[in-house]
């Protein structure tokens, strides 16, 4: 009889705990997954993929006015904010219904419910204990809003994806992915957005040059974008809500949505018992193979706070399960990954920003290329796009790629793709460029920057 119940206990079906549940069940292991609210995680649920939805319906109102200079008349339009939200969830539902098959299929046994440790080897859930070689907390993480009188009225992302009717009038609170994201959200769905965020510029990180030209283009938008700002106090009153800012002005709105960072969900969790180390945030610590300070228990994801990403919790996953029941050695390298902020318009990014290169380099080479993007050439529109290239000239590798403009996403994955093998200057040079497009001004940039 096996020593254990199983060989692995997953809790949290999110990007990370799916793919190393299916993954370690498609090398022979008996794999046990716990979920206590939604099957596929934040990113299925109240992440990557309703917000995405969420991008694509608010880009046409801006589409309806460009077509005007390609020729089109279009009438009275008029946006449903219920259909939306009815026809995204129709599509979370399928989504869960996939992520459910494919755990049932992989031969994973799934348990609805809240799960926690009770030691290094066993698992309580839904009042039973099961006991595994290894246990995986891949628990993710929950939206933070900071401890101010009234916050309970003000909502996050969490809650946005389930508003019954579009506000009139928002306050995004925060700088970062989620804020700027949202913004643009409201905003294009045609609320009135204003956007506090309290430093003296936004997503910081990113390369300074893009952040600059990101706030440019959504004030040219219509967001209130004010920096160096932060709510003090929010209040109810008949017309909605009032927020006092710091400097003791006052904002009136219908809705206060918060993006002030995620914390890792972590409490209650019986890490005590289990007795797994976590940091002053409250992540789980881990080492190069995702291992706690406990042989048995591992964790990746956003639990982790390495990377907040989709992806990279799901690369995690693939190389833990490799490890545990391949015999694999994989550790994960988290250089060179490429992201994009879905703003708008979005911003791509890969390698080190104009500041992190001077700083590991010393001298660098930047390439730089702002123009208006030639479909704007008819529609009026004053929307640029910015693409930046930095080289270290020791190498002529390729260490920066940066890029704010229309699909920047998917032109960030290729460069990505280079990037990870190393492509110097002088072979994106050598590359020959898809015309008409935006993304071949990477193979044409030629004059560096003074
Ligand atoms: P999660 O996906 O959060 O999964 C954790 C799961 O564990 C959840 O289902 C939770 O219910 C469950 N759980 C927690 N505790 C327990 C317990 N005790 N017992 C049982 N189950 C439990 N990333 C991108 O790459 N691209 C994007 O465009 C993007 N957009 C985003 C937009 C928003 C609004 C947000 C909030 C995030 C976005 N992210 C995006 C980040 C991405 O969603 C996360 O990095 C990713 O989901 C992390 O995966 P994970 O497996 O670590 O955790
Ligand atoms: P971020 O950590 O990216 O941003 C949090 C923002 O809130 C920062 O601007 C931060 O400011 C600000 N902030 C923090 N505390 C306070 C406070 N007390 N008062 C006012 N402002 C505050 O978190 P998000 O919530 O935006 O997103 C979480 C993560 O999810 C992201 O980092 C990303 O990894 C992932 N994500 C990815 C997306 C994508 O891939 N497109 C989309 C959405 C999320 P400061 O910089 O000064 O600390």
């Amino acid at each position: 009889m096996a020593e254990y119940d199983y060989d692995l206990f997953t809790i949290g079906i999110g990007s990370g705990g799916t793919r190393a549940s299916r993954m370690s069940a498609s090398y022979g292991a008996r794999v046990a997954a716990a979920e206590e609210r939604y099957y596929g995680g934040t990113c299925v649920n109240v992440g990557c993929v309703p917000k995405k939805l969420l991008v694509y319906a608010s880009q046409f109102s801006e589409d309806f006015f460009n077509s005007k200079g390609f020729g089109w008349s279009v009438g009275d339009t008029q946006f449903d904010w219920a259909k939306l939200i009815a026809n995204k969830n129709t599509e979370i539902n399928r989504l869960n219904g996939i992520y459910e098959r494919l755990l049932n299929n992989a031969g994973v046994k799934i348990f609805d419910g809240r799960a926690r440790l009770v030691d290094p080897h066993t698992v309580a859930v839904n009042g039973e204990q099961f006991t595994s070689r290894y246990i995986l907390v891949a628990v993710g993480g929950w939206p933070v809003i900071p401890d101010i009188p009234g916050k309970e009225l003000a909502i996050t992302s969490n809650e946005a994806f389930y508003l019954q009717s579009l506000p009139g009038r928002v306050i995004v609170v925060g700088g970062g992915y989620i804020a700027v994201e949202f913004a643009g959200i409201f905003n294009g769905l045609g609320a009135s957005v204003t956007q506090l965020y309290r430093g003296p510029q936004f997503l910081r990180g990113f390369d300074d040059e893009v952040r600059g030209f990101l706030a440019e283009e959504m004030i040219k938008k219509g967001v209130d974008l004010r920096f160096n700002a932060n709510i003090a106090r929010i209040d109810k009153n008949e017309a909605g809500l009032r927020a006092t800012l710091e400097d003791g002005s006052t904002l009136d709105a219908d809705l206060i949505m918060y993006a002030t960072g995620r914390a890792p969900l972590t409490q209650a969790l019986g890490l005590e018992a289990a007795g797994v180390a976590t940091d002053k945030k409250g992540a789980i610590i881990v080492d190069d193979y995702f291992k706690t300070n406990i042989d048995s228990v591992y964790a990746i994801g956003d639990v982790i706070d390495r990377v907040a990403l989709t992806p990279v919790a799901i690369a995690e996953g693939m190389a833990l399960s490799s490890n545990l029941f391949k015999g694999t050695n994989i550790s994960m390298d988290y250089t060179n990954i490429p992201t994009a902020v879905f703003s708008q318009p979005n911003i791509g990014t890969c390698g080190l920003t104009e500041a992190q290169a001077r700083e590991c380099y010393g001298e660098i080479d930047i390439y730089r290329s702002s123009f208006t993007p030639m479909k704007h050439t008819l529609t009026g529109t004053t929307e640029k796009t910015l693409m930046k290239l930095i080289v270290d000239p020791a190498s002529d590798r390729v260490v920066g790629f940066h890029m704010v403009g229309p699909d920047a996403g998917e032109t960030t994955q290729g460069v990505g793709i280079a990037m990870k093998c190393g492509a110097t200057k002088a072979q994106f040079d050598a590359t020959v460029g898809i015309h008409p497009t935006a993304a071949e001004e990477f193979v044409t940039m030629r004059e560096k920057v003074a």
